[in-house]
C-alpha cells in the first residue's frame, strides 16, 4: 500500500513539512477558499450519495448551524449535507465551510450533542484557516490558480480525495487538531451542548478502534480522525480542555438523547 501521508505526489512543491504547533502562513483568500470548496464539493457528490431524507438533512444542518453560529469566522457560508454510506464512519469540511456527515458517523453517535461535537471539531478546523494554511505549505500560487480555472482537473480529485480519506492525517498536522479540538468545543458549549459530549464520543471511538483495529486489517470505515496526534492522546487533551468548563454552568446544557433517538437513530438502520 502506498504510505498516503507523503506529501500530495504532484502537488510537493514545496517539500513535505511536517509543522509545529504555532500560526502558518495562509495565502489563501477567503474567495479563493470559497471556489475551491465548492469544485471539491462536485467532486465528492461524484463519489458519495446525499441521503434521501429531507427530515434528517434539515435537523442535521440546524445543528450544523447552531455551531457555525458560534464560530468565530463569519465569511463563509456553512453548509451540512448527510452522505448515505453507512458503513463510513466519518465526516470532512471542505475549504470555505461546507461539511459532509457520513450516516455511519451518525449511527455511532449516541445523542444530538456528541454529533455536534464532531460537527463544531470540523467547524474549528474551517474557523482556523486550517484549510489555506495547508494549502499554502502544499501548493504554490500558481497551481492554486490553475486549479481554480479548470486546469488542473486531476489534481483537484486527487485533493479531494485525500481530504475524504484515509488521506487527512497529511492534511492536518498535530498543532490544527488540538486548535481544533479547543475551538471545537468552545462552540460546542456556547451553543448549548454539553462539551463532556465530545469526550465521550472520543471514549466510544477509542473503544471501536481497539475492538475493530487489533491484529487483523485496519478498518477502512475508520475514516474519521485517521490522522496524528492519536487517539488516546486526543482524549488527554480534550479532559484538560473540559476542566475549564464550571461543572454547574455544564450541568445546564444538553444531550439531547431523547431528540436524536426520534430524529436519526430511529430513521437510519
Ligand atoms: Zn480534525
Amino acid at each position: 500500500m502506498i504510505p498516503l501521508f507523503l506529501c500530495f505526489a504532484s502537488l510537493a512543491l514545496q517539500g513535505c513539512v511536517t509543522p509545529g504547533d504555532g500560526p502558518q502562513p495562509n495565502r489563501v483568500s477567503t474567495g479563493q477558499e470559497i471556489e475551491l470548496g465548492q469544485q471539491m464539493a462536485a467532486e465528492v457528490e461524484k463519489e458519495e450519495k446525499r441521503l434521501n431524507n429531507p427530515a434528517i438533512q434539515k435537523y442535521v444542518s440546524e445543528i450544523g448551524q447552531r455551531i457555525a453560529k458560534q464560530a468565530d469566522r463569519q465569511d463563509v457560508p456553512y453548509a451540512f449535507t448527510v452522505i448515505d454510506n453507512p458503513e463510513t464512519i466519518n465526516a470532512f469540511a471542505l475549504p470555505g465551510g461546507q461539511m459532509y456527515i457520513y450516516t455511519g458517523l451518525m449511527k455511532m453517535c449516541e445523542n444530538e450533542a456528541q454529533l455536534a461535537s464532531v460537527m463544531a471539531h470540523e467547524i474549528g478546523h474551517v474557523a482556523a484557516y486550517h484549510h489555506g494554511e495547508m494549502i499554502t505549505r502544499q501548493m504554490n500560487a500558481e497551481l492554486v490558480q490553475s486549479i481554480l480555472v479548470g486546469r488542473s482537473k486531476s489534481e483537484l480529485g486527487k485533493i479531494t480525495g485525500q481530504l475524504m480519506g484515509a488521506g487527512v492525517a497529511m492534511w492536518f498536522s498535530r498543532g490544527q487538531e488540538n486548535e481544533s479540538d479547543t475551538l471545537g468545543m468552545e462552540y460546542l458549549f456556547r451553543a448549548g451542548y454539553k462539551p463532556e459530549a465530545m469526550v465521550d464520543f472520543m471514549n466510544k471511538l477509542a473503544k471501536y478502534e481497539q475492538e475493530k483495529g487489533g491484529g487483523g486489517p485496519q478498518p477502512r470505515v475508520l475514516k474519521l480522525f485517521a490522522s496524528h496526534p492519536a487517539t488516546t492522546e486526543r482524549i488527554a487533551h480534550l479532559e484538560a480542555l473540559l476542566a475549564k468548563y464550571p461543572i454547574e454552568l455544564r450541568n445546564q446544557n444538553q444531550n439531547h438523547f431523547d431528540r436524536y433517538k426520534t430524529n436519526v437513530l430511529d430513521q437510519i438502520k
